[in-house]
């Protein structure tokens, strides 16, 4: 081991894994600020995520807010995103994964964590030793947690999640009571809280009657499922089901609700106040030009020659390509902004790098900079690039373009 370099043969990284009964939780690394060489960067304002920590507060009424950082805060980055939202006021925060959980506490979190996504992998010490709220919708849960909690001397709190027609997690309305009793036979376990989550909250009221029936349908079976409840004993205190849609069309409130993608100021529906079209994107991703050419008419770009030049062309290179998260499904499609105008992508995105056609954006040189995702204002206008026109490109949705943002992409934090 003596002649291992210092970064693989020291334990100095392992504090920052949790090491509990020997199941070890390790945590995702990712490009620091601080080493990123690349001008390829996502900045994130933390001053929109207070904003629109504000406007869903306004939406949710008297309903606790408890903003969703699951996948690393949708790409922007947990730990920072979480300090940020607690100091605003936010009650608590929900997670899919125990390690995103853990990676929290260990970031000085100190508000309730629910673990939504059920999966604990025999690692029931750590939601009781770091006071973690695990949803639960198998009995198969109850064995681990009694243990832990005895183990901590402790009760565990924990939310049960029902199905009322997602058909991937939670108890089925069929089998509540049986659940509730096999629940009740666990003192060491209370259920403080009851969840569901909504299909088509997204779908506008006007759209096809059978989706926009279908939220109430879910609200209606969650209401009968906690009636249920109370009458075989067991009265959850905190009930929630709202999504950012849900919150923003004022419906599903309950106790509390779950925001995701509104959080980082992305509206999942046409927005239906005024108050939903304030939230504000909170990240921007920014890069330089690294090379520049001018090619002639009939010359190609890129990999497989997608891009053929129908008169002489100016083609700038920047360093983004899909292992950062920029979709190949932009290949000759998307558009990024120089100087506060529209460039098009042109030929295929490649792994570390893509092509612009600046060709109509006069004047533009080595170490300009490009806004991939984000607005920019320069010498010839102001425009924005959204995650939903990226996600129309690329034939997908927001939430899965804010996720995709690998790792690879150093996250700044910025109060402007
Ligand atoms: C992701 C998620 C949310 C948040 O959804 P958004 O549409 O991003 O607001 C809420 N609840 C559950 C169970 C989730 O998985």
């Amino acid at each position: 081991m003596a002649d291992l370099p210092p970064a693989l043969s020291t334990p100095s990284r392992r504090h920052a894994d949790a090491n509990l009964d020997g199941i070890r939780v390790q945590k995702p690394r990712r490009a620091a600020p601080a080493d990123a060489v690349r001008p390829t960067r996502a900045e994130v304002n933390l001053a929109a995520l207070r904003h629109n920590l504000g406007v869903v507060a306004r939406h949710a009424g008297s309903a606790q807010v408890w903003p969703v950082l699951k996948a690393d805060g949708y790409g922007h980055g947990a730990p920072a995103v979480a300090r940020t939202l607690e100091r605003a006021g936010a009650q608590g925060f929900c997670v899919a994964l125990l390690e995103e959980a853990v990676e929290l506490r260990e970031a000085g979190v100190v508000v309730p964590l629910l673990v939504m996504g059920g999966y604990y992998g025999g690692a029931y010490e750590e939601i009781a030793a770091r006071g973690l709220v695990p949803v639960i919708y198998d009995v198969s849960h109850l064995e681990g947690l009694t243990r832990a909690a005895r183990a901590a001397g402790r009760t565990v709190n924990v939310h049960v999640k029902v199905d009322t027609g997602m058909a991937r997690l939670g108890v089925r309305m069929d089998d509540l009571e049986a659940f509730a009793a096999k629940v009740e036979r666990h003192p060491e376990i209370c259920i403080t809280g009851l969840m569901t989550h909504l299909a088509c909250a997204e779908a506008a009221p006007s759209a096809s009657s059978e989706l926009a029936g279908y939220t109430e349908l879910q609200i209606a079976r969650f209401n009968e499922a906690f009636e249920r409840l109370v009458r075989a004993g067991v009265k959850p205190r905190v009930r929630h089901v709202a999504n950012s849609a849900a919150i923003l069309r004022g419906i599903a409130r309950f106790d509390a609700v779950r925001p995701g993608i509104a959080i980082f100021g992305i509206a999942p529906i046409a927005a239906p106040s005024a108050s939903s079209s304030e939230l504000r994107p909170a990240m921007r991703i920014r890069t330089e030009i690294v090379d520049l050419r001018t090619i002639h008419a009939g010359e190609s770009v890129g990999y497989g020659a997608l891009f053929r030049a129908a008169r002489t062309s100016v083609i700038a290179t920047m360093p983004v390509g899909y292992a950062d998260g920029l979709s190949r499904h932009l290949s000759n499609r998307g558009h990024v902004l120089v100087h506060g105008r529209r460039a098009p992508i042109v030929g295929a995105v490649s792994m570390d790098m893509s092509m612009l056609d600046v060709t109509d954006i006069p004047g533009v040189a080595l170490h300009d900079e490009v806004t991939v995702l984000g607005s920019q204002e320069g010498r010839l206008g102001k425009d924005t690039i959204s995650a939903g026109e990226i996600a129309d490109h690329a034939g997908t949705i927001p939430w899965e373009i804010l996720t995709s943002i690998s790792r690879r992409v150093p996250r700044f934090y910025r109060e402007p």
